[in-house]
């Protein structure tokens, strides 16, 4: 049986690796959850090379090069121990969108079941951000949590928003949440949606 993927997009602060995250806790025989921006900081915590090649970009709010968001999204599906996977914070530009319709053209293994956009506007991501900046225990702090990488990445994610809208919209792919709701509201709104279509 293919693997059903969900993409789940979001700025910075939307929530959207709680929301996931949460979903595949309540639902783990059937669902597992893996965020870009947690696999690349693992990377960088096992001291790797790789680790610090990523690290130099992260800390810019930057986006990592293609092949190696690819290389990690893909291994990531490939070992999920269950059918239905959430993946968080791709496709983050045109490219990997295209790069990623491409692979799924090529592999019938894996079904594209659909982008859900948790939508905040950017003064509540701000808030957020900030406030888990400040909230953050000594030596937890992310290398990106501060005003200026803030708005770097705020751009870097709204830049290409929206093509990547169109693109998954023709498709009939996109769904979209509103995000400024509670996380306990936002989490049943998704989860209803995603069990809707496993
Ligand atoms: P996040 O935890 O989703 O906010 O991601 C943190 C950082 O990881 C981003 O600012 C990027 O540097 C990197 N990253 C996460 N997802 C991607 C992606 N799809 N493509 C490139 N870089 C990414």
């Amino acid at each position: 049986m293919a693997k059903k993927l969900f993409l789940i997009i979001g700025a910075p602060g939307s929530g959207k690796t709680t929301d996931a995250s949460l979903i595949a806790k309540k639902r783990s025989d059937s669902i597992v959850h893996y965020s870009t921006g947690d696999m690349l900081r693992a990377e960088v915590s096992s001291g790797s090379e790789l680790g610090q090649t990523i690290e130099s970009y992260i800390s810019r709010g930057a986006l990592v090069p293609l092949e190696i968001i690819v290389d990690t999204i893909v291994s990531a599906i490939d070992n999920a121990p269950v059918n239905n996977v959430l993946i968080d914070g791709y496709p983050r530009s045109v490219e990997q969108m295209r790069a990623l319709d491409e692979l799924l053209n090529q592999k019938d293994d894996i079904e594209l079941v659909s982008v859900i956009e948790v939508r905040v506007s950017e003064q509540v991501a701000k808030d957020r951000i900030l406030g888990r900046a400040s909230e953050a225990k000594e030596g937890e702090q992310r290398s990106d949590d501060s005003i200026e990488v803030f708005y770097n990445r705020m751009k870097i994610y709204t830049d290409p928003l929206s093509e990547i809208q169109k693109f998954y919209t023709d498709k009939n792919l996109l769904q979209v949440i509103d995000g400024e709701r509670t996380l306990e509201v936002i989490v049943e709104d998704m989860d209803k949606f995603i069990h809707s279509k496993i």
